[in-house]
């Protein structure tokens, strides 16, 4: 591809609704034929919808259990997939991104069954794999089909669905770093799959108030902007829409502070700074995750205000390819402390 052309990549369907699960069979019958279906899932969440998906799978369901999302997990799925026609993650984070790249490395189908909507990977061409020479997602191939079911998804704990909305209102961030980028570098920029982004971002925060009390139509809200935003990264052909600065600042704390705060939640964190670094209004966002219960501060992730500061500094050196306000603004030791107790996060 030359640099006028990129390959646009979608989901070609979606089922959503409550008890859509006992569907899963037939939603996958076309990939699968007759052959086993390989379903790779925690052992958490096995224990919540096996029956369901045995029953729904007609006893065709390989059951493989997902601990981590690293390389060795991606293998043991493609192992147990070498004569299968599809893959079905069903899960909330890793069990998603391990089915993911096991299919586009096998150049099978991925089905996609997200248990709770804690971040946009359900719907995204990207997979987060532990261990490689990158702490940011993978491109692979979207899935061919999402289910979910919002039943489910609404029995989750209200932390992953506030985690949710902190990757949705990331993409304000993302989209101006992604214009900014655009100006400074002349990198491509969508329009539409900017706004497509945007309006799913605008769900949290002209909803949040309807949307903190989670309620089995605010999930389905909440499910559906996540997907969108993973079809806005498929049109761009590229995580842009998606991940900016936020990303990256969230990214670096995944490697010094490992296990502290959700994707979502410090990605929401670095919304709320990144848009001040923006001149943008950074109190908008703010006030939403406070609406829908999610962190705002350093101290409720259990985050050292030295490791807020670090991040700051250094999240742009962990892809010095991607051009974002951090690359602009290049923040020392006291612009950063400045931000950061500004906006109140330390
Ligand atoms: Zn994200």
């Amino acid at each position: 591809m030359d640099s006028n052309s990129h390959l646009m990549e979608l989901p070609t369907k979606v089922l959503i609704g409550d008890g859509v699960l006992s569907q899963l069979g037939e939603f996958v019958r076309e990939s699968a034929g007759r052959r086993r279906v390989v379903v790779a899932a925690g052992s958490n969440v096995q224990s919540k919808v096996r029956e369901t998906v045995d029953s729904a799978l007609g006893g065709k369901a390989s059951w493989v259990e997902v601990s981590a999302p690293d390389l060795a997990n991606v293998r043991k799925v493609m192992k147990a997939a070498s004569d299968a026609n599809c893959i079905v993650g069903v899960g909330g984070g890793k069990s998603v991104d391990v089915g993911k790249l096991a299919a586009f490395r096998k150049s099978i189908a991925f089905y996609s069954v997200p248990t709770s909507a804690s971040h946009d990977g359900i719907s995204s061409p990207f997979a987060s794999i532990k261990g490689l020479d990158r702490p940011y997602s993978l491109k692979a191939k979207p899935p061919v089909g999402i289910l979910a079911d919002v039943g489910v998804i609404f029995s989750a704990p209200r932390r992953l669905l506030a985690s949710g909305c902190g990757d949705l209102v990331s993409k304000l961030t993302a989209v101006r770093d992604w214009q900014l980028a655009h100006r400074e570098t002349g990198e491509y920029y969508g329009s539409y799959a900017a706004n497509l982004a945007l309006m799913s971002a605008n769900v949290v925060i002209e909803g949040s108030r309807k949307l903190g009390r989670f309620g089995k139509s605010s999930v389905r809200d909440l499910v559906e902007a996540l997907i969108s935003t993973g079809v806005a990264a498929g049109i761009a052909g590229s995580s842009r829409p998606c991940s900016g600065a936020e990303h990256l600042f969230s990214h670096y704390l995944d490697l010094v502070a490992p296990g502290r705060g959700l994707h979502g939640e410090k990605c929401g964190l670095g919304t709320i700074m990144m848009a001040k670094l923006q001149r943008g209004d950074w109190k908008v966002v703010r006030d939403a995750l406070k609406n829908v219960h999610a962190p705002v501060t350093a101290s409720e992730l259990e985050i050292d205000d030295g490791m807020i500061i670090e991040a700051l500094m250094r999240a742009s050196s962990i892809r010095p390819e991607r051009y974002t306000v951090l690359s602009k603004a290049r923040l020392n030791r006291p612009k950063s402390l400045a931000l950061a107790s500004s906006t109140g996060v330390i």
